[in-house]
């Protein structure tokens, strides 16, 4: 006869449940000010929505340094379009006790750290733990060592770091969310990760992944 039984598991009764968010084009859309920016600094008048790759060297056709110039000429982490739905997502988080962290790959420039704070602090985003790293490394080894987190979503626009996460963490991240945007459109996804369009629709999201999280069914 099979019988069904509910446990919440011995190791994870301690752990405290964690949010994380990406920062760009996430919390803060940075599409408007680069596209600005690349067309005074490339001469070509390339509208976002046709952005197909997250490389925009390849989209623009020219070299990475072009790139970056105008990143750093235009300012582009100070002048980044607040989606100003990020307030009552954390206000929600908040009120179920939920941790946030904000993981960026801003490292890229120098500063990153200090303007992603202050930005924060202006907007008044209340995510306490703020963690930047390089371009080019991988959000999933970060992730991947928040063993004693409960990590009840991860969300992204970055098409590199969802897929690597999800194949490197698997079910350490109860919900995997791409932030629909141009660059992402054609990526395949699996089954596991949710594609949203606005941040409106991560409460139901969360609220489903922490009843998912408190009670683990299982056969016996
Ligand atoms: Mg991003």
């Amino acid at each position: 006869m099979m019988m069904y039984g509910i446990i919440v598991k011995n190791k994870e009764k301690g752990m405290e449940n964690l949010f994380i968010f990406d920062v760009d084009d996430v919390i803060c859309d940075l599409k408007f000010i680069i596209h600005k920016a690349l067309l005074i600094e490339t001469g070509q008048d390339i509208h976002y929505n046709d952005w197909y790759s997250f490389n925009l060297d390849k989209v623009y056709n020219v070299d990475m340094k072009v790139i970056m110039d105008a990143f750093f000429k235009h300012d582009i982490l100070r002048n980044g379009q607040l989606n100003t739905n990020i307030h009552s997502v954390i206000d929600y988080l908040n009120q179920e006790k939920v941790k946030t962290m904000a993981l960026t790959a801003r490292g890229w420039n120098p500063e990153g750290n200090e303007i992603t704070r202050i930005y924060f602090e202006e907007n008044k985003i209340n995510i306490p733990t703020l963690k930047v790293i390089e371009h080019h490394e991988s959000k999933s080894k970060i992730i991947s060592n928040l063993r004693d987190h409960r990590i009840i979503g991860f969300i992204d626009d970055n098409p590199r770091h969802i897929l690597e996460t999800e194949k490197e963490c698997g079910s350490h991240v109860n919900q995997y969310i791409l932030k629909n945007q141009p660059w992402n459109k054609s990526t395949e996804i699996s089954s596991k990760v949710l594609r949203i369009d606005e941040l409106t629709e991560l409460p139901a999201i969360i609220d489903k992944s922490l009843k998912n999280t408190k009670i683990r069914k299982f056969k016996m």
